[in-house]
């Protein structure tokens, strides 16, 4: 990686530090074999190593989330240390993200910044470790792009709130423990105002999980009804009607997660292969051909200038900003990079791109890839919606017509 934060020398003992650590919870010889470029010897050290396992070891180390305070599995630590455990694993070939990405990526610092302290200490250390796993309950048949008009409705009854409606899209919600649940708690106001937060016990009585098939042949996602699910109020995140606010934490955490500290995205997520490229690259059917050479070049320019954008964003984070607008620049341009590679990758193969023999898994890789890639500029946020925050917050162009900005939610037509 050729964009690299300077290491200061407390940096460089950190990054020693965190090597050391690596060197001492990794099997023997894994270390020694990436310092020496062996991807043979990895590849026989990595047979059978339980990647599931490893994200326990990291997660209780600290290392996992430098961010987060140290009392709840973090390092108390600044944003530098982050961006060089991350560099590090990559380079190591560890997974960046565990099953539990949306645990570790959005729950998790959502509850950093607007939890309760018997919060944190109740979820923090068990999201790191993939203990519990969780899913994000934010989307609605009714609303995605627009999702402060969801409609799911919470009602408070006592100390206790009784959730009603459906949410879909809900990645790994049939293996979650928990879920962050945007709901309405009040009709009357505008749709940004009457919104509460919650965390949900995915296993409470009346939460129905229905898995949903996507072309790739796996069930990724899911429908997820709530029929007079009951929430205790200690588990509501942030002030009743504030609900908004804490979801915007989400949301700006899962355009980081989803746009990677210029991390290759194969990489992100148990991914501990090289990114898969070179292997398209050397299975074109003819390299010699000048279009296909121009086209290998495009690629390596846009992913130079993909490595330098998401550079400039690290560094507004190094200086102390929150994670802002810049996400969704990334954000926008490796989900739209992604599917052009893949889709080059496929066509390049020739017919091998869409017919193998079975058991070719390389074809089959590269196809899933290409299949998969299609909900990249779809999931946390489309391209087109992003490229409106872009020119609204970014360039200071008129912000997209709101009409039903200011008018109580029960009061605006919908379907
Ligand atoms: C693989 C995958 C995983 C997902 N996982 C989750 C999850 O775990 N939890 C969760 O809550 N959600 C999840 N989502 C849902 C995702 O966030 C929504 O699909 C997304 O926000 C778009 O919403 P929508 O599908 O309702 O499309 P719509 O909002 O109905 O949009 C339809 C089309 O209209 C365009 N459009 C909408 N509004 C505007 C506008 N103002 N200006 C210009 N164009 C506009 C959109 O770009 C899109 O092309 C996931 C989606 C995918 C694909």
């Amino acid at each position: 990686m050729k964009w690299r934060i300077e290491d200061t020398p407390e940096r460089a003992a950190f990054r020693s530090e965190f090597i050391e650590w690596l060197s001492t919870v990794l099997p023997d010889g894994w270390v020694e074999a990436v310092e020496n470029g062996d991807d043979e010897a990895l590849g026989a050290i990595k047979k059978g190593w339980n990647w599931m396992g490893w994200t326990s070891v990291i997660g209780a180390s600290g290392f996992g989330a430098p961010l987060w305070p140290r009392e709840y599995g973090g390092l108390s630590g600044e944003s530098w240390m982050q961006q060089i455990t991350r560099e590090e694993l990559q380079r190591f070939r560890l997974p960046l993200f565990s099953i539990n990405i949306l645990g570790v990526g959005l729950a998790g610092p959502t509850i950093v910044e607007h939890g309760t302290d018997a919060q944190r200490a109740r979820y923090l250390k068990k999201i790191l470790t993939a203990e519990e796993v969780w899913c994000q309950l934010f989307s609605e048949p009714g609303s995605g792009s627009d999702l402060a008009s969801v409609s799911t409705r919470a009602e408070r009854d006592g100390d206790e709130w009784v959730v009603n409606g459906q949410k879909v899209w809900t990645s790994i919600g049939q293996f979650a423990q928990f879920g962050m649940l945007l709901a309405r708690t009040d009709p009357s106001k505008p749709k940004h105002e009457g919104l509460s937060y919650f965390i949900v016990d995915m296993k409470s009585p009346g939460v129905e999980v229905r898995p949903l098939r996507q072309m790739t042949g796996s069930a990724e996602f899911n429908e997820v009804f709530f029929d007079n699910v009951r929430i205790p109020d200690e588990n509501r995140v942030g002030e009743i009607g504030q609900g908004w606010r804490v979801a915007r934490t989400t949301l700006m955490n899962e355009r980081v997660t989803l746009s990677g500290l210029s991390i290759d995205p194969a990489s992100m997520m148990g991914g501990v292969k090289k990114d898969p490229w070179s292997e398209w690259v050397g299975s074109f059917r003819d390299t010699s051909d000048p279009v296909i050479r121009q086209k290998i070049a495009q690629y390596y320019s846009v992913q130079e200038l993909k490595e330098v954008t998401a550079f400039r964003a690290l560094s507004a984070r190094l200086r102390g900003d929150q994670p802002g607008p810049e996400g969704s620049v990334n954000k926008v341009m490796n989900a739209e990079f992604q599917q052009r590679r893949t889709s080059f990758a496929v066509n390049a193969a020739g017919p091998n791109g869409v017919a193998w023999v079975s058991g070719d898994q390389d074809a089959e890789r590269r196809a899933t890839a290409f299949l998969r890639a299609r909900a990249n500029t779809i999931e946390g946020g489309t391209s087109e919606v992003l490229r409106n925050q872009i020119a609204e917050r970014i360039l200071g162009l008129p912000r997209d017509v709101a009409v039903d900005k200011d008018v109580a939610w029960q009061e605006v037509v919908r379907n």
